[in-house]
């Protein structure tokens, strides 16, 4: 074998390293055939073309004696991948059984203690026993209208009509049948009395700060708007629970004595508006049912509805 010298020239050097490669070579050759690289899964000798990691492969097993894990053919490979695939969409489906059935679960405790759940979303106790199927004396329509917008609540409903006419009965049935379907969960539904609400109302230092559960309830019953005492700032207190309501387009339903020409003249243009977009003012003309003795009398209810106290 010819030696590197000083006086070596390039070309030899190359010459020298081409007839080096070639024993190499050969000799990897070699050993290659003596250590086939087979498929992990299906066994078989591959060839470079069979496999992704090929090189990778042999230097591994060159230098610990095994295969890194994953050399499979790329027919295995493929196989592989399906299944991950199928497993992935079986956990998923698995996890999307047990939400679907632990939801299931909320709703029938919900459905079992279905009175309990409304009060502790502030109805009044006269008005817990109230349901949409038994509503006898209300309009069937005005009845199917309401069911309807309990199967996707949105927007503002508003229940008008002379007092005792069934508006806050109306409103709790709703919010029953809200509950019962698992369309909200208690937690996320309030049922307000205006005037219970307002009196907790305070204006300390110029800043006027009320209760702000009404505000940011996912679903709120506002029940008896305009009633009791207003003045400036209670009326500015509503007008902004309504504005702020609309803003974060959370569904609001509202009772009321007054008429849309009385609202508009206690609250102004804006509450009216909002309240009318949706073209759900809903008249209650029913004679009173208070006095005809099917719904007892009701008095004020206060949001904190788990004092019996408050009642
Ligand atoms: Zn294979």
């Amino acid at each position: 074998m010819t030696q590197v010298t000083a006086g070596t020239t390039d070309a030899e050097l190359r010459e020298l390293w081409a007839k080096k490669k070639v024993k190499l070579d050969a000799a990897e050759k070699q050993w290659r055939a003596e250590n086939p690289l087979t498929c992990e899964d299906c066994g078989k000798p591959m060839s470079v073309d069979d496999c992704a990691i090929y090189e990778e492969a042999y230097s591994c097993l060159r230098t610990s004696g095994t295969r890194p894990p994953g050399t499979v053919c790329k027919k295995c490979a493929a196989a592989r991948g399906i299944e991950r695939d199928r497993q992935e969409a079986e956990r998923q489906q698995q996890q999307r059984r047990e939400r679907e059935e632990s939801r299931k679960r909320r709703i029938q405790e919900v459905q079992q203690d279905l009175s309990g759940h409304i009060a502790k979303c502030g109805v009044p106790s006269v008005l817990r026993e109230a349901r949409l199927d038994q509503c006898p004396d209300l309009p069937r329509d005005l009845v199917e209208c309401a069911r309807a917008w309990t199967q996707n609540p949105e927007g503002f409903v508003v229940l008008t009509g002379k007092p005792g006419a069934g508006k806050s009965h109306l409103a709790a049935a709703i919010l029953a049948q809200i509950l019962y379907d698992g369309t909200y969960w208690p937690l996320n539904c309030a049922f307000v009395s205006q005037p219970a609400w307002l009196d907790d109302v305070r204006q300390e230092y110029g800043n006027i700060e009320s209760d702000p559960r009404p505000v940011s309830i996912p679903l709120l019953v506002f029940d008896d708007l305009g009633a009791g005492y207003l003045n400036e700032i209670r009326r500015a207190v509503v007008e902004q629970l309504i504005r702020r309501r609309d803003a974060r387009q959370l569904p609001t339903l509202v009772t009321t004595n007054l008429s849309i020409a009385e609202i508009q003249e206690n609250f102004g243009g804006r509450v009216t508006s909002v309240l009318q977009q949706d073209n759900r003012v809903w008249n209650l003309t029913g004679s009173d049912l208070r006095i005809s003795g099917k719904i007892k009398p009701q008095r004020p209810a206060r949001i904190r509805g788990d004092d019996p106290l408050s009642f």
